[in-house]
């Protein structure tokens, strides 16, 4: 005999948390499916063990670079990578722990193990069979690997998280976020590091400004960068490094290489061909806006999803907002807004950006509606020291108002600085709402609302 629930969210990650601990308190049964870890790929190989890899790179930067002209006669005698492992791991610990305490604090039951569909309506785990009346696929995604010969010498981003010591020469090959954040952090970390990119820049989505501005602090700070570089193979040396081939002819050898060119569903896991739930080419499931696969009563959130937008915070608030459509009646049309998204890449210097870049506001509204304004100038972090770093911004308007459709900034704290904007951002605001607003001084930040 199935036991049944009101709602069941299979894949303990961003999403399926968000939504399965929503429905328990809109009054649902709710059962939550996971095999491994709670948190799924941001806690655990994501998000957090790359935020508290990057906020070790601060501290060596603040160490190397700025400590002498602010005074301090330090000297960096070791850096010891499995203690920061160490700290990092016990404090995701210390997440799944509070993960497991909320989830029970609402009810949530949790199952451990691996769900595979039996039908539309019924789930196996370990055996057991489960049926629920609305059931939400949040199993997310893992990383690609290319059909090169070799590749498998190659480690990805969870393997990054696996090395329990540093590596002294690395080749990160992608171009996105994960690749740039990997590249920065192995670089300031004190690793050899070597980014190779296949086109002519890193971020290429992102506004030109800030791929720009990154280029230049890579020039200068590392890592090093290798563009129009695609990988064309891997050799295993004898001492256990790896050379990487390029299309292009040249070779680099390195202890460790590491695949980051994106990331694919793992809807191949669930046995998804037991239902009727639409995917497309790539295993992406088809959905409409308000998280409906072809199949009533199942939903997709997060990763897995086609056209979504792949970030934490996405997953949960689709989540949060389809628990509200389906177990709160005062929000019957509850559903996500993809729109004016704020993002952050923990880059060296980080990268914010809300909307649209410039080309795509001229692409979509015609270069005579769209007035770009920006500012350029050194952090004073960085400027009172002989390692200036550059911090640049741009607003992105359009119209006769003027009403700011992009916004993207790149140096030091801007990751700290943009969720306020996106507010302001969602709201309509205008450049004379940014200019009406006094000035935080003396802030980065402040740049954004006294532009000229
Ligand atoms: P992305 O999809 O962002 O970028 C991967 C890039 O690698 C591609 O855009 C492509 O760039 C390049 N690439 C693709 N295939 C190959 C290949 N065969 N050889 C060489 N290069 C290739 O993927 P990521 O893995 O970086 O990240 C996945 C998602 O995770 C991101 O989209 C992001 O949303 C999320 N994420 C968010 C973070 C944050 O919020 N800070 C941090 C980390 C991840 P090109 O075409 O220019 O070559």
């Amino acid at each position: 005999m199935a036991q049944h629930f009101d709602y069941i969210a299979i894949g303990g990650g961003s999403g399926g948390i968000a939504s399965a601990n929503r429905a328990a308190m809109r009054g649902a049964k709710v059962a939550l499916i996971e095999a491994k870890h709670m948190g799924g790929t941001c806690v655990n190989v994501g998000c957090v063990p790359k935020k508290v890899m990057w906020h070790g790179a601060q501290v060596a930067e603040a160490i190397k670079l700025y400590a002498p002209d602010y005074g301090f006669d330090v000297e960096l005698k070791n850096f010891d990578w499995a203690k920061l492992v160490e700290s990092r791991e016990a404090y995701i610990g210390r997440i799944h722990k509070g993960y497991e305490g909320y989830l029970a604090k609402n009810g949530v039951t949790v199952i451990n193990g691996f769900a595979k569909f039996v039908d539309n309506k019924t789930i196996e785990v370990n055996g057991e069979h489960y049926t629920a009346d609305h059931i939400s696929i949040a199993v997310g995604g893992r990383p690609s690997i290319p059909n090169i010969p070799g590749a498998e010498y190659g480690i990805d981003s969870n393997g990054f998280f696996e090395l329990d010591e540093q590596p002294r020469r690395v080749a990160v090959i992608g171009a996105g976020y994960i690749a740039v954040e990997l590249a920065g952090v192995l670089n300031s970390l004190g690793t050899e590091t070597h980014l190779f990119v296949r086109k002519h820049a890193p971020l290429r989505s992102f506004d030109p400004l800030v791929v720009e501005t990154l280029t230049e602090v890579m020039e200068k700070e590392g890592p090093t960068l290798h563009t129009n570089a695609t990988p064309k193979a891997l050799t295993k040396e004898t001492d256990g490094s790896v050379t990487l081939h390029l299309e292009n002819g040249d070779s680099h050898t390195v202890d460790q290489v590491i695949w980051a060119i994106g990331r694919e569903p793992v809807t191949d896991l669930i046995n998804l061909q037991a239902t009727d739930v639409e995917t497309n080419e790539r295993g992406f499931i088809k959905t409409d806006e308000y998280q409906n696969t072809s199949v009533p009563g199942i939903y997709a959130l997060g990763d897995i999803m086609e056209g979504g937008i792949e970030l934490t915070p996405v997953a949960v608030k689709a989540g949060r907002m389809l628990a509200e459509r389906l177990f709160n009646p005062e929000l019957p049309d509850a559903k996500m807004d993809y729109e004016l998204v704020p993002t952050v890449v923990f880059s060296h210097p980080p990268i914010g950006t809300i909307g649209l870049t410039e080309p795509q506001a001229i692409a979509q509204y015609g270069e005579e509606n769209v007035k770009v304004y920006t500012s350029t100038f050194a952090a004073m972090y960085t400027a009172v020291t002989q390692h200036r770093q550059p911090c640049k911004m741009k607003l992105v308007c359009v119209g006769e108002d003027e009403k700011i459709v992009g916004l993207h900034g790149i140096g030091f704290a801007v990751d700290e600085m943009i969720q306020g904007f996106a507010v302001a951002m969602k709201m309509g605001a205008t450049k004379a709402d940014f200019d009406s607003v006094v000035a935080i001084h003396p802030t980065g930040s402040e740049e954004f609302v006294t532009m000229r």
